[in-house]
């Protein structure tokens, strides 16, 4: 097919995106414990089951002292942790330590550096009325809601639930992926190389970034390029996966069965080949509950499209938003070519530099970089606004 017909069956980068996220789910919860929750997102509020603090606390080492003098009698200590629970008469005061529960009666706990502890005598230069005690509740009252459905958990909320006590939440459950790798020329790693093949790294690659996205049940299987194998397997992983990514054979090559494997297992077809470089053979299509993307087999491109396309899927079904910005560009840039492209990138000081030696196929330009920028051919002046997607 000429360049000119190729465009015309070809859908944009925003179409395609759209596309994914206006796909309907029912969403499913999973409880996890507490510790292991980090970066899921919470399926139901949950509201407080203490007062926070719990009772009133000293918030310094010094002395917890009834009255407003200058002079006190110390009359004993409380520490941390400690359950003994004492009540100051006028004039008392009692050593106390940051965290120990004050004692009924303290008017205001004095730093132990504004005070002079002669024998049993105290002289503090002032109490003023309150000081540095943390009064129960004051931070979160029981009953209140501490965590809103859709909060994607912070190692910081990780600590406020196990200050609640709570040890396990309920979070949207991560989808089930199989990871389908189609190509002859492929050797696994384990294996020993012959002169023509190459050694098989996308089905890593993929399992390394579905892990980073949070997704744990993740199956990796390799085929040849053989119409029968390939219709076979995407039959037994349909079956078993909420998303099916297929690695290679989706281009136009005599080998590239995997559209009529797809065609075979009655997967509707939602896009087909996006106006991009790279990644322009990208195929989304659906069966029932399962999502099947077919990823160009170059690894640069299976590795850009999963960070645009696969990562707004994820996204969707764990519950969270995929997050683009609009940052400058440090330095000009012509991006050449008919199709937007999707560049690699260096970030930081908040702008994007565009890094050298990009093709499909080349990781290591890939390894340098922090972003993909979404660029339309044309001449870019630096600081001109671009959309960047982390990665
Ligand atoms: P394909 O999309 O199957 O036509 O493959 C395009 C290019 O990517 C070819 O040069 C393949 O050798 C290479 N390739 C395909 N799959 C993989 C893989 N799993 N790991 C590394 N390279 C691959
Ligand atoms: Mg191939």
């Amino acid at each position: 097919m000429c360049d000119y017909l190729l465009l015309l069956v070809m859908i944009e980068i925003n179409e395609a995106l759209s596309l994914i996220n206006g796909q309907a789910w029912a969403h499913r919860s999973v409880r996890v414990k507490t510790v292991q929750s980090v970066g899921h997102v919470i399926f139901e509020p949950i509201y407080a089951q203490l007062d926070l603090p719990s009772f009133d606390n000293s918030a310094m080492d010094g002395y917890a002292v009834f009255g407003d003098g200058t002079k006190f009698k110390l009359v004993g200590e409380i520490a941390a942790g400690q359950i003994i629970y004492d009540r100051l008469k006028a004039g008392e005061a009692m050593r106390i330590f940051t965290g120990a529960r004050v004692p009924e009666g303290t008017s205001a706990v004095v730093k132990q550096e504004l005070a002079i502890l002669n024998g049993d005598q105290l002289t503090v230069s002032s109490v003023s009325k309150g000081d540095h005690i943390r009064r129960q509740a004051e931070e979160v009252r029981q009953g209140q809601l501490l965590l809103e459905a859709g909060h994607c958990i912070s190692p910081a909320s990780v600590g406020l639930l196990l200050s609640q006590g709570i040890v396990s939440v309920n979070v949207h459950a991560s989808p089930k992926v199989s990871v389908l790798v189609t190509g002859d020329e492929l050797v696994d790693p384990e294996n020993a190389l012959v002169k023509g093949q190459i050694f098989e790294s996308n089905g890593g690659m993929l399992v390394a970034a579905l892990m980073e996205q949070n997704v744990t049940e993740v199956s990796l299987l390799r085929v040849k390029d053989d119409l029968d194998q390939i219709k076979n397997q995407i039959d037994i992983l349909l079956g078993e996966s909420d998303i099916l990514l297929i690695s290679g054979g989706v281009s136009v090559g005599a080998y590239d069965y995997v559209k009529e494997g797809l065609e075979a297992n009655g997967v509707n077809e939602i896009f087909y080949r996006v106006l991009q470089k790279p990644g322009k053979p990208l195929y989304f299509g659906r069966k029932e509950n399962a999502f099947v993307f077919g990823l160009p087999g170059n690894p640069c491109a299976a590795l850009t499209c999963f960070n645009i396309y696969v990562k707004a899927l994820l996204a969707k079904l764990q519950g969270k938003s995929m997050l683009c910005a609009e940052i400058p560009l440090a330095e000009a840039h012509t991006a050449k070519g008919t199709k937007p492209v999707l560049l690699r990138a260096k970030i930081t000081d908040g702008k994007a530099t565009v890094l050298k030696n990009q093709s499909s196929s080349m990781l290591t330009t890939y390894v340098g970089g922090n972003g993909l920028i979404l660029l339309q051919p044309g001449e870019y002046q630096a600081g001109t606004q671009v959309t960047v997607w982390y990665s």
